[in-house]
């Protein structure tokens, strides 16, 4: 399981890297790397009433609203490394709604539960905003939103059944139009020939991100333990968790450990995992400055191995492409895929002076 879990996130992690660092990086944790931990590893048994296991974003969220709802629970975090430095400070920091699913989403669920989703995930993303704002946590969040757009004929318009699905939802105002020229204006690139708006999306940077939450977690009252594996989970009432050097007891576990949750056997079976890559480049503030692409939106393209984008406060471009190899073994090829991304970086260049860009911050 470790392996499998590893492909996933180391896979990420390396590519996460600006291609001038060293593979194996990551910017967005590099960033925060000099914040001191202001937790300690357990040493000690523990009883306490919910033990949740990794402290991602969802351990952090989950730690955080059981709190807020029952204070007087005691709830620890246990996480194997540092709170965020898994696939939560990793990614691309796409803050967004599930309406651009929305169409798959009332295939799957019925039209109600649909709305009811899209509606909750379009509130989560200025609930989100309002929470960091409301606790002071500094996580670059920034309410741009989100171009969806086609970069070639074929893709023009793959977007119309969800506009329309969310228009009979009666949820007129969910998308704009955009035409090519102003998503050029935007963005400095002539590369997309159409597209639409979420203007409700955000972007945030996902290292200050969980450093930040796992900083609020503390506030109101979790207990986290860092470089704290959890290396068994005995299945009783309550529930003992052995860690390196200590055991924990449990009234309730929350298994929070994204990826590596397939080394339970009853959860093996449903992780496949995908090789999904980002790179950054040096900041660029003065380069983006004169192609125009300064307004913070984020953008994804129509590809079925969808191509994503966007820009961050000091003026870096970071790049991903979602979906990549499958890995079944749990042998990834980090050099392969780094060149992959690399590739398709320079690939999405259109304009003379884009494509000047781009071959400057890569090489
Ligand atoms: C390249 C990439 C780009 C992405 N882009 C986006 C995006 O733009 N927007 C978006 O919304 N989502 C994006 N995602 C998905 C998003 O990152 C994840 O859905 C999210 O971070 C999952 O959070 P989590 O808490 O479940 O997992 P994680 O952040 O992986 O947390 C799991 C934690 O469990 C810990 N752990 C594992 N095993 C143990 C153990 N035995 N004992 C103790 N601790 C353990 C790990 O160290 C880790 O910290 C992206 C993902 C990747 C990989």
């Amino acid at each position: 399981m470790e392996a499998a879990a590893a492909v996933a996130l180391r896979l990420a992690a390396a590519q996460t890297a600006s291609m001038t660092r060293e593979i194996g990086q990551s910017q967005w944790l590099a960033d925060v790397e000099g914040e001191p931990s202001t937790v300690a590893s357990l040493e000690r048994d523990l009883t306490v009433d919910v033990a949740v296991l990794g402290g991602g974003f969802v351990g952090l969220w989950t730690a955080i609203n059981l709190k807020e709802l029952e204070p007087q629970l005691r709830v620890a975090i246990l996480e194997r490394n540092r709170c965020g430095s898994g696939a939560s400070g990793l990614n691309g920091g796409f803050v967004m709604s599930w309406w651009p699913k929305i169409a798959s989403l009332a295939r799957l669920c019925g039209k109600d539960d649909a709305l009811w989703l899209a509606d909750e995930t379009t509130r989560s993303v200025t609930t989100l905003g309002d929470y960091l704002a409301g606790r002071e946590i500094d996580a670059q969040y920034r309410q741009s939103g989100w171009l969806w757009t086609a970069t070639t004929p074929a893709h023009v318009g793959v977007w119309n059944s969800v506009v329309e699905t969310a228009r009979r939802l009666g949820r007129e105002g969910i998308f704009e139009s955009v035409s090519a020229a102003e998503i050029a204006r935007r963005t400095g690139s002539a590369i997309h020939l159409a597209g639409i708006r979420e203007p409700i999306n955000a972007t945030v940077h996902p290292g200050m991100l969980g450093r930040g939450l796992a900083r609020a977690a503390a506030r109101a009252g979790v207990e986290i333990y860092e470089d704290t594996p959890v290396h068994g989970l005995e299945r009783s009432r309550p529930a003992r968790i052995r860690t390196p050097r200590a055991t924990v007891t449990a009234q309730r576990v929350v298994v929070a450990t994204n990826a590596w949750a397939a080394s339970f056997p009853e959860l093996k079976r449903m992780f496949v995992c995908v090789g999904s890559a980002i790179v950054s480049t040096p900041a660029i503030p003065d380069r983006l400055a004169a192609i125009g692409w300064t307004g913070g939106e984020s953008i994804s393209d129509s590809q079925t191995t969808v191509t994503y984008y966007r820009t961050t406060r000091d003026g870096r471009i970071i790049f991903g492409k979602g979906g990549g190899r499958l890995y079944y073994t749990g042998e990834e090829n980090v050099e392969e895929a780094s060149q992959q991304i690399e590739d398709a970086f320079r690939i999405s260049a259109s304009a003379p002076e884009e494509r000047e860009l781009i071959l400057e911050v890569v090489s």
